[in-house]
């Protein structure tokens, strides 16, 4: 049987390219987005090509009841995710002196809070099967600073402490814990900054692609990420 990678926001950008890479790799996909399901099905098929299982669940990783509900079926079924890949994420960029509380509460909802939410329905059969790998997509901005950012680097930062805190939590049980910390990558996410001026702020020259990212996220969870666990790394360009 086929191990079980869940990831969320996966119907479109960086989340869709890791669910395709990890089935690549041989795991099957519960596959978790917010709304679009032409987008999700459209993923599933390519999965389902690749001879893997794909599983749509549509839900809200900001709302913990709905996330639990949509898990719990399954969980309960012993049905448990070798990995989770918290990638659902959402940016609402304006300097902090004109931030709504709105804006500031819907972006660490999404990013921060869908972490806890989706992490703790699952985390306990994980610690019960003595494995598990969690990788959590967060962001340069959460590393650096970057003018507009303060709510998302905030969420992207929390995440990076919770991992490592969480790391050092479940070590013991055999589960590791990592972030992924991607620079700027060519998905609808981009849409409206100005890409010509951000080009000259990557050593590379150059925008990341989704492939980018997906390939260290399948390394870590993959058998040959053993030995590491507590770690935010960079996928960037050369941004420092
Ligand atoms: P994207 O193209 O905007 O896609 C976002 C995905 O997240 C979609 O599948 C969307 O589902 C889903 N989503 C959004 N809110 C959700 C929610 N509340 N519950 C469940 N799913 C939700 O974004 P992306 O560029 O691929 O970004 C993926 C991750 O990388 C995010 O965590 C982002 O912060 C991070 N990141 C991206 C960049 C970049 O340059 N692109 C840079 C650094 C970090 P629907 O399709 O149903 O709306």
């Amino acid at each position: 049987m086929a191990e079980i990678a869940l990831v969320t926001g996966a119907s479109r950008g960086i989340g869709a390219e890791i669910a395709k890479t990890l089935a690549r790799d041989g795991f099957d996909i519960w596959l978790n987005y917010r709304s679009n399901s032409q987008k999700a099905n459209e993923v599933k098929q390519e999965i389902e090509k690749l001879g893997r299982k794909c599983t749509l669940l549509e839900f809200d990783v900001t709302d913990f009841e709905k996330t639990k509900q949509s898990l719990e079926p399954m969980l309960l079924n012993n049905e448990i995710p070798f990995a989770i890949i918290n990638n659902a994420g959402f940016r609402r960029d304006n300097l902090l002196a004109w931030l709504t509380q709105e804006e500031w509460k819907s972006v660490i909802n999404v990013n921060l809070d869908g972490f806890f939410n989706v992490v703790k329905q699952i985390l306990p059969y994980m610690l019960n099967k003595k494995r598990g790998r969690i990788v959590s997509i967060a962001s340069v901005s959460g590393h650096i600073g970057v003018a507009g950012q303060t709510g998302y680097s905030a969420a992207k930062a929390g995440i990076i402490g919770a991992s490592k805190s969480l790391a050092a939590e479940v070590a013991k049980k055999n589960v590791l814990v990592n972030v992924v910390s991607p620079g700027f990558v060519e998905t609808d996410m981009l849409e409206g900054l100005p890409i010509d001026a951000i080009l000259k702020t990557i050593p590379l020259r150059r925008l990341g692609k989704p492939q980018d990212i997906a390939e260290l996220v399948s390394f870590l969870c993959s058998q040959k990420a053993n030995y590491i666990t507590g770690q935010a790394i960079q996928v960037n360009g050369g941004i420092c």
